[in-house]
């Protein structure tokens, strides 16, 4: 019996780190094709991913680069209108919630390929985010689902999708464990004159903290907010929206706060080990500081990741100064923890799946 031909569609750095277990596993079960849309293009976001997480080297590379969403999102379609034609696949994979996510959704139904995505059943409820719109899209145009939560097999369930649907656990918890051992062993904070334990890791670049200026204004007024030292490895695009708004010298002046560029995922890994506690608006870095047992202040007003505020491990503030000072003034965290995110097989259980779904196929004359 043949096995099941996959091309899985990445393009930005959580879905680097997503794919570095799941193509392993892949790999020994099915025949996978490696597509990058190329949406995450600056070196720190990517290429370094693909080097230290051994991820394989992209079949293919759309190169699509910077632009608009809606500009990025035509690029992508067009791309891979041409490379699944050129090899067509049993399914297509996506990851997450962004641009690249929903352009391999759109290219594989439209092109009449059965469709997988890892992380679904997500939501924030905030239907103007633009993660939220390419989950919701991509949940239902999907055949397989695989769901790293209870609770994203319930929301799926709420929204009609029952079908092709699996609990597998999450597969950055995968990634977490298969890299403890490397992460350990990168430097420690002292590489920025920080002591282990008395520091704060932040991370802040979703569009709702820097697309405006009053947003902009209240990420400078969060970061004065920080009650010790802190490092913030910079998503480029902070740092370009704050340098175009003029507040980038602003942060200057913030005593005890380190400004790095964007570092790769074991670096930052070792770094969220020793923190304090983390601040963000990441989805990833929710979860990772959870399997870390470090405390989190995410400068949202809401999370796909219910599960890490519920159990205590995680606070929502907003973009607002005064409430992320109340979240810093008290980090303490359970002393239990609770399994929500699977056993670190989460990208075993999903190569498992659709080897199965494709052995068992209803075959025409069979
Ligand atoms: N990350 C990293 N270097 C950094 C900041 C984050 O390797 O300087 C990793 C982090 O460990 C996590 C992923 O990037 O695995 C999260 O990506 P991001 O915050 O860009 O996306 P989101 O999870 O919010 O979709």
């Amino acid at each position: 019996m043949s096995a099941v031909r996959v091309v899985s569609i990445v393009g930005n750095r959580p879905q680097f780190v997503k794919a570095a277990p799941l193509s392993r596993a892949l790999r020994l079960r099915a025949e996978e094709r490696l597509v990058h849309s190329g949406q995450h293009y600056d070196p720190a976001l990517a290429d370094l991913f693909f080097d230290e997480l051994d991820i394989p080297e992209p079949d293919e590379n759309l190169g699509i680069g910077p632009g608009t969403p809606l500009g990025q999102l035509a690029a992508m379609v067009t791309g891979l209108e041409r490379v699944l034609a050129d090899h067509p696949p049993d399914v297509v994979l996506v990851y997450g919630d962004t641009t690249t996510t929903l352009a391999g959704a759109l290219a594989a139904r439209k092109l009449g390929h059965p469709l997988a995505h890892v992380e679904a059943g997500l939501r924030s409820f905030a239907p103007s985010m633009p993660e939220e719109q390419n989950r919701v899209v991509t949940d239902h145009l999907s055949q397989l689902l695989f769901c790293p939560t209870d609770t994203a097999v319930d929301n799926l369930a709420r929204e009609g999708i029952e079908a092709g649907v699996f609990r597998v656990g999450d597969v950055m918890f995968d990634a977490s464990l298969l890299f403890a051992e490397a992460a350990a062993a990168r430097p420690g904070p002292e590489r920025w004159d920080l002591r282990p334990g008395e520091y704060l890791l932040v991370t802040i670049h979703r569009a709702a903290a820097t697309d405006t200026p009053e947003a902009l204004r209240a990420l400078v007024e969060v970061l004065r907010a920080l009650d010790r030292p802190a490092v913030f490895p910079m998503h480029p695009r902070t740092r370009a929206k704050l340098e175009s708004a003029g507040l980038f010298g602003e942060l200057d002046a913030i005593p005890d706060l380190t400004i790095v560029p964007p570092i790769g995922y074991l670096d930052f890994s070792r770094a969220l080990r020793d923190a304090r506690a983390v601040v963000t608006d990441s989805g990833g870095v929710q979860k990772e500081a959870f399997f870390a047992r470090v405390p989190c202040v995410t400068v949202r007003e809401e999370t796909e990741w219910v599960e890490t505020v519920e159990s205590g491990f995680n606070r929502l503030t907003g973009l607002d100064p005064e409430r992320v000072r109340a979240a810093l003034a008290d980090l303490s965290i359970p002393a239990e923890q609770p399994t929500f995110y699977g056993d670190g097989r989460a990208s075993e259980e999903i190569a498992e799946a659709l080897a199965t779904w494709w052995d068992s196929r209803p075959t025409s004359g069979g």
